[in-house]
């Protein structure tokens, strides 16, 4: 809606804006979390999202740090290890793949185009060497692809065109257009892909492999002559040869042995993305630490704060607490399946899990988000009876499945995930120290360690099978 506003209006409303503008910058509740929890927080998160340990990537140094910093704080706790004897689990997590230039390599007539310079094998490539001539198809959108001469070199502009794409909807993905031309008979497929900058062979961490060699020219000059040499037909020896690697990593995980027949767990993941040479939203600034103060230094310094305050709780109910610092979310929530793939006997039945990711923000808004509230009945009661420090309830049904509750709730485990918003450090150098909300931290703890009192005083909630659908 746009008002007609006469001058003095405008300057009205503009000051009405600018007041309401400042409010809600400074606006914050106060809180009143004691402020030992806050000083054990402190600690946790200056050393997680310090510099020194380099945005926690698995595999690397830093990484390892932080897993024998958590080991070290629940053994000083007095907690068991949760592994057998030990409180690590070992998880395999995709790394940067190898690729060589001896078995990655394009030759059109007699020019080679050169590996990393010039392009670089496809996510969707499958391992393979491969002589035939070139045809072009265009955008390799059906009816192009109609066109194709089986076993040729199938070429394809990567980018559509805004109203090609709008007309062809889902059939315009990339992996489809490549699968496309591989059922419809093509030996391999040349992506024309022209991009600015240097290419991102870690990209190939994880590949989705369509069954013949898939490559992605970004040179603008060579997308050009591969373009006419496409269209007149020409000969091209391609062959590609992506070698995975893998690291591992560990699951951090101590529990509260009560010596009874159920458990409730509570994860938050410590690892991050290092210096961003993936998972960065700032590519650009790939190189610097990216932090993860907020994501996840902030929900596993809760995690460790929980634990020290219920392993002194005298009486918690009929139930086992577990505590897991999880690997390998940020590669796509790996730590969290494979705990829930190889639940350690002794735990006996786990009833529910509290997931803890990105708490550290709580003063962007004042509101907790909580989602997978439907995934029991009892929650929302349950929730809403715990006293709100400084905050309101955001009380979600959707599971929002991007963090390590979800595989919980595959699982048929009731599980819930606190929550306190993305920002615009998300993924980025800026996810400082210095922007955590220390004391909504605290809040946060307490509303946890309430929650998960309740849960252990009263009977084990519901599944309810409907919510993995939402
Ligand atoms: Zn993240």
């Amino acid at each position: 809606m746009v008002a007609h506003l006469t001058h003095s209006s405008l300057m009205r409303t503009l000051f009405w804006a600018f007041c309401l503008t400042s409010l809600a910058a400074s606006a914050q509740l106060a809180r009143h979390a004691s402020p030992a929890v806050a000083e054990q927080l402190y600690v946790h998160e200056r050393y997680l999202a310090s510099d020194e340990l380099g945005g926690r990537l698995p595999g690397s140094e830093g990484g390892a740090e932080a897993a024998a910093y958590i080991q070290n704080a629940f053994r000083q706790m007095g907690l068991s290890p949760l592994f057998d004897e030990r409180f690590t689990q070992e998880v395999k997590i995709p790394d940067a793949a190898k690729v060589s230039s001896a078995t990655n390599y394009m030759v059109v007539g007699k020019d080679s185009v050169r590996l990393t310079a010039s392009f670089w094998p496809s996510t969707l490539s499958s391992n393979g060497t491969v002589a035939a001539k070139l045809a072009w198809i265009g955008y390799g959108l059906p009816a192009e692809v109609a066109a194709l001469p089986k076993g040729s070199i199938a070429v394809l502009v990567r980018d559509l065109p805004k109203d090609a794409a709008a007309k062809a909807g889902k059939a315009g993905a990339l992996a489809l257009r490549v699968s496309a031309a591989q059922r419809a008979g093509a030996a391999g497929v040349i992506v024309l892909a022209p991009v600015n900058g240097a290419p991102r062979l870690d990209l190939l961490r994880r590949t989705r492999p369509v069954g013949i060699p898939v490559v992605e020219v970004h040179d603008v000059k060579w997308a050009k002559r591969l373009a006419k040499s496409a269209k007149k037909g020409k000969a091209a020896n391609l062959a590609t040869e992506i070698v995975a690697q893998q690291i591992t990593a560990p699951n951090v995980g101590a529990w509260l042995d009560r010596g009874k027949p159920r458990t409730i767990v509570i994860g938050a993941h410590y690892d991050h993305v290092g210096l961003g040479a993936w998972g960065s939203r700032k590519p650009e600034l790939a190189g610097q630490v990216h932090n993860g103060a907020d994501d996840n230094a902030s929900g596993t310094s809760v995690l460790l704060t929980l634990a020290q305050m219920l392993a002194k709780v005298p009486s918690l109910g009929d139930a086992n607490l577990a505590f897991v610092a999880f690997t390998g979310e940020e590669s796509g929530l790996l730590g969290s399946k494979e705990f829930v793939e190889t639940i350690p006997a002794p735990l006996g039945k786990v009833t529910t899990m509290l997931n803890l990711d990105m708490v550290g923000r709580l003063n962007r808004s004042d509101s907790l988000r909580v989602y997978g509230v439907h995934t029991a009945p009892e929650f929302q009661q349950m929730l809403e009876t715990i006293p709100a420090d400084g905050f309101y309830w955001d009380l979600r049904n959707e599971i929002f499945g991007r963090s390590d509750h979800a595989p919980f709730i595959q699982k048929g485990i009731p599980a819930v995930f606190f929550f306190t918003g993305l920002h615009e450090d998300y993924h980025a150098p800026g996810d400082d120290l210095e922007k955590i909300d220390l004391d909504g931290m605290a809040a946060v703890t307490e509303a946890a360690a309430a929650f998960i009192q309740l849960l252990a005083n009263n009977a084990p909630p519901t599944f309810n099978p409907e919510s993995s659908k939402d």
